[in-house]
């Protein structure tokens, strides 16, 4: 935290914050903690981007992310500091399946990221076939397979261990978080721990058994951490304490431009009549929390290279299926927070989330009720998007039908499509971070965050939130008193 300062003061001058997802609002916080005026810029009427609360049958649902890891602090510490401390909960049960061979299969333990340190769980779990498993015992004997300085993390593990463990178990899960292709996702980026195991030349089976007995040592607390009411609480409780604080949050306010001025910018903003809030605003330093397409236009002219770099940042696409259903109904449910779904199956859903026995504040709150949700789409494998919303459920049906004998009808159901949901994180991604940065380093009173900079989950995008308001905040002391910008921080 910041040192505390007089709320609103301006004493760093005027911000503009672009964008009022997590990572928009949590940079505007801590940017009014340091001291400077704030202004948060939103396109859309509502705040929390890809955070957002909802209802189904009149009971509390996230409809878009659901959960965050603990075990980074910077959400957890986000969402104290904005009084939800109280509510913060986690998973009831976190133990979830595999519906891979013909059956709903539980997750092996003692891996990482889906790769085995211990082949004795694996196998009895029947995740992978005999033959499968005697591939991944000829890691230990396999000469080292070159990293370099970065690899494709589904190319790499097929090497060691053989395709059906990256199919099967390691494709579901890296899903799980970037809804991404295992072949393409960059082993650096998305898994730097097992990247240094690969790096030391060891045996993989090897490293990630320790890593797998580290991490179990482990003793501090949940994993995983829900919010009472949902995630979605998080971004509007944030907004409050913006605020609260002095800062100004302005939402249906696009900004189409952003131009460098002799002395600071000044932002266009699409549609503003100066009914609610001024068409044109200047400000002293900006900061860019949108995703890769918006932030690209926006420093077309003012950062070119950056803007090149941010035109060839993909993203993936899905959809989420909620569904309520009669308690009763759903009574004879497999055991468990849900199931993955390797995609070579070549079933509709990717994942299944039975979120009433997941979260606890869910069934409390709707307790006649039981509520899951099915996810549907990834990078690259987004057919199944085009069709319609009663298609979608449609199919999520035929598929929960077939995985876990669930046959009723549900009371209620609702889409919720993220187009240009999360961004991929290819091969060389941290290379093409650095250069981003470094072109936005060059320009003065600029700054980005968000989920296609340091990772996706929302402890990632609240820390680059933090990371480019203490850059912005120091570069603005020294600007006005030279020499003052170090050492405030805690
Ligand atoms: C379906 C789904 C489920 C997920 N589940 C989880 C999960 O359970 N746990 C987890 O940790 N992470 C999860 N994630 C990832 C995580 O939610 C996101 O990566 C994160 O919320 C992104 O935050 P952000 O602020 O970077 O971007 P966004 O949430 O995309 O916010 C950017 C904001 O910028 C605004 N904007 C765009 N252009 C402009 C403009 N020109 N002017 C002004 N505003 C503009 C947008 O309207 C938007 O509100 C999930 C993501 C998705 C899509």
């Amino acid at each position: 935290m910041r040192a505390a300062n007089t709320p609103g003061a301006g004493r760093t001058g005027h911000v503009v914050v672009i964008g009022g997802g997590i990572a928009g609002l949590a940079a505007a916080h801590r940017l009014l903690d340091g001291g400077a005026r704030v202004t948060v810029l939103e396109a859309s009427e509502r705040l929390g981007g890809k955070l957002r609360s909802g209802e189904i049958e009149g009971v509390p649902v996230d409809l878009g992310a659901e959960s965050m890891l603990a075990r980074r602090p910077e959400a957890v510490e986000l969402a104290r500091a904005v009084g939800l401390g109280d509510r913060l909960q986690p998973p009831a049960t976190a133990t979830a399946s595999l519906w891979t061979r013909g059956g709903l299969r539980p997750m092996p333990k003692g891996h990482v990221m889906g790769v085995p340190g211990d082949l004795e769980p694996l196998a009895a779990s029947g995740v992978i076939s005999e033959e499968g498993l005697a591939r991944i015992a000829r890691d230990r004997e396999l000469p080292p397979t070159p990293v370099g300085e970065d690899v494709a993390l589904g190319g790499y593990l097929a090497e060691r261990l053989g395709r059906e463990v990256v199919d099967r178990l390691v494709e579901p899960l890296l899903g799980g978080v970037y809804a991404g292709d295992v072949y393409r996702t960059s082993m650096r980026a998305s898994v730097p721990t097992l990247f240094e195991v690969a790096r030391s030349g060891r045996p993989l089976t090897e490293g990630v058994r320790e890593l797998a007995e580290r991490s179990a040592r482990r003793q501090d607390g949940p994993v995983f951490m829900g919010i009472d009411g949902g995630i979605g609480r998080l971004p509007l409780a944030v907004a409050d304490a913006v605020r609260a604080a002095g800062g100004e949050i302005r939402t249906g306010a696009p900004v189409r431009e952003l131009r460098r001025t002799a002395d600071g910018w000044t932002l266009a903003v699409d549609g503003a009549d100066g009914t609610d809030g001024p068409p044109v605003v200047t400000a002293d330093a900006v900061v860019l929390a949108v995703p890769a397409p918006a932030a690209a236009r926006l420093l077309a002219a003012g950062a070119p290279a950056a803007s090149a770099e941010l035109a060839t940042v993909d993203y993936a696409s899905m959809a989420l299926v909620t569904m309520a259903f009669r308690r009763a109904d759903a009574a004879s449910l497999a055991e468990g927070s849900g199931f993955l779904v390797p995609p070579v199956d070549g079933r509709t859903i990717k994942a299944a989330t039975f979120s009433s026995r997941k979260w606890g504040w869910l069934r409390d709150a709707g307790p006649e009720l039981f509520v899951l949700r099915t996810s549907i789409g990834r990078f690259d494998d987004e057919a199944d998007l085009k069709r319609d919303d009663a298609d979608l459920v449609r199919m999520s049906l035929a598929d929960l039908g077939e995985a876990v004998g669930l046959a009723a009808k549900p009371v209620a159901s609702r889409v919720d499509r993220w187009d240009g949901g999360l961004p991929q994180y290819p091969v060389g991604h941290l290379d093409r971070v650095a250069r981003i940065r470094a072109e936005v380093a060059k320009v003065p009173g600029l700054g980005v965050c968000g989920a296609l900079y340091d990772g996706v989950g929302i402890p990632a995008c609240v820390g680059s939130a933090r990371k480019a308001a203490d850059e912005l905040l120091d570069s603005m002391a020294a600007t006005l008193e030279p020499g003052a910008g170090a050492g405030e921080r805690e």
